[in-house]
């Protein structure tokens, strides 16, 4: 019989066992960044703490928050200055034992490294395999790789991955437009297709035009969807799964040794953390970083990243801004390991009237109403966020074929919806189909600034 799991042993586990695991690796984790770079050093001693003083992980939980966007950068200012590399002042290996290399767009301009030893390789390549494995992907099969190889996680690191548990990755990437993506994967017939799921609709929109066939045509049973929370909102799985004809996956990790996958419930239900044994994924209170209580089966906080094995410039209670929920209870699916739904950017955090509010959850709503809609929207902002002036107000096209007075009633009807799911009222202007601004290579844009 075919094997459940990439990795039997170690997906496996039970949580005791797992738990004594992370426990014994973070310890080792800890002794190594203390001893190798000046800058974990430094933040255990501001806390007048050694990492041996440490005896269980809820004592680790209360650590505060080590690494962020802006300790990237300065430390990465003072490894450029000082340590002759560009990787950051917690890069613990040697620059001479970095063995890849990726970098993305710094907030400032200048380019944010990260380095990986091979070690650090082969722990990516052994998570990211996990879930590939889940998704049904089996050694042999192709896989059309349209996310752009230049972008961070969605590049090498996939198709490092491919090679090592025995798919044949096809890097045709995003960047090489359209009809290079749809002619290559009529020749190919690739089982697999690995894609930020704006592409895949937009590929399921053009494939008729430029390729004279229906995307699901072209043989792809199984989209992995990475980069946005598209596959975790049900309408847009719905869309992806009828129009490809396939099985829609919601991915995430590679890096530190995390990584997670959704499952193959009608329902969604997140995604499986498939990394426990190389990663603790915590969560914490967005304004006091203090730990959140998951006794009760989980929590919502802001998502803490502490690599478990990692060499070149591990995580350690490194927050990113990213809220997501954490859930610890068992899946309907009976697949373990605990499982996260992303909830948005602690940065696009909007509070209207005292509710917290995610854009993305408003695209949620927005897109149960497509085809009335096209799906296109924004949120016009005209004051620095997250506070809000109430009412919230939207720029939201109508669908193609909308008559003028069907749009009115149209825009009271999604507000009344907003307001019972969200909790907050929104001020919608229709505007016509196509008005709004949109790049189907990039992430979608759900914010118009207007200060
Ligand atoms: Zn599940």
């Amino acid at each position: 019989m075919e094997k459940k799991f990439w990795n039997e042993a170690a997906e496996n586990m039970s949580r005791d066992e797992l738990s004594d695991l992370q426990w014994k690796k973070l310890t080792r984790q800890m002794d190594y960044i203390y001893n190798s770079s000046s800058y974990f050093k430094r933040q255990f001693d501001d806390i007048d703490l050694h990492p041996n003083d440490l005896r269980n992980i809820e004592e680790f939980r209360e650590l505060p928050i080590f690494m962020d966007k802006q300790s990237d950068r300065e430390t990465q200012e003072i490894s450029r200055e000082k340590l002759g590399h560009p990787f950051g002042e917690y890069l613990c290996a040697s620059p001479r034992d970095v063995r890849a290399i990726h970098s993305t767009s710094g907030t400032t301009g200048v380019p944010v490294f990260e380095a990986f030893t091979q070690h650090d390789i082969f722990v990516q390549n052994e998570v990211v395999a996990r879930t590939f494995w889940r998704a049904g992907l089996r050694p042999g099969d192709y896989v059309l790789h349209v996310s752009g190889l230049s972008m961070w996680l969605g590049g090498m690191v996939p198709m490092r991955a491919y090679e090592y548990m025995g798919l044949a990755g096809i890097p045709v990437g995003a960047e090489s437009g359209i009809s290079r993506v749809l002619d290559t994967a009529k020749l190919v017939k690739a089982k697999g297709m690995f894609c930020i799921p704006s592409f895949a609709e937009y590929i399921i929109r053009k494939t008729p035009e430029i390729a004279g066939l229906a995307a699901s045509d072209l043989g792809i049973r199984i989209v992995i969807a990475v980069g946005e929370p598209g596959a975790g909102i049900p309408e847009t799985r719905k869309k992806l799964q009828e129009g490809f004809g396939a099985k829609i996956f919601d991915s995430t990790g590679g890096i530190w040794g995390f990584a997670a996958i959704s499952c193959d419930c009608e329902d969604y239900q997140g995604m499986h953390l498939v990394c426990e044994d190389y990663h603790y994924l915590d969560i914490v209170d967005p304004a006091t970083k203090k730990p959140v209580d998951m006794s009760a089966g989980g929590g919502i906080g802001e998502m803490v990243h502490t690599a478990l094995e990692w060499e070149a410039g591990p995580a350690f209670r490194y927050a990113l801004g990213d809220v997501i929920e954490l859930m610890t209870q068992t899946c309907t699916c009976g697949m373990p390991g605990m499982r996260m739904k992303y909830k948005g950017r602690i940065d696009d955090l909007l509070i209207v009237k005292g509710v917290n509010v995610f854009p993305a959850a408003v695209k949620g709503v927005i897109d149960s109403f497509i085809p009335k809609v096209t799906g296109e929207m924004r949120i016009v902002l005209t004051t620095p966020p997250p506070r809000v002036d109430p009412p919230l107000r939207m720029k939201l096209e109508y669908g193609h074929g909308v008559g003028k007075h069907e749009r009115q009633a149209l825009a009271r009807t999604i507000e009344n919806e907003i307001s019972a799911r969200l909790r907050i009222r929104p001020a919608i202007e229709m505007v016509p189909p196509d008005t709004l601004e949109k790049d189907p290579s990039k992430k979608a844009r759900l914010i118009e600034k207007k200060f």
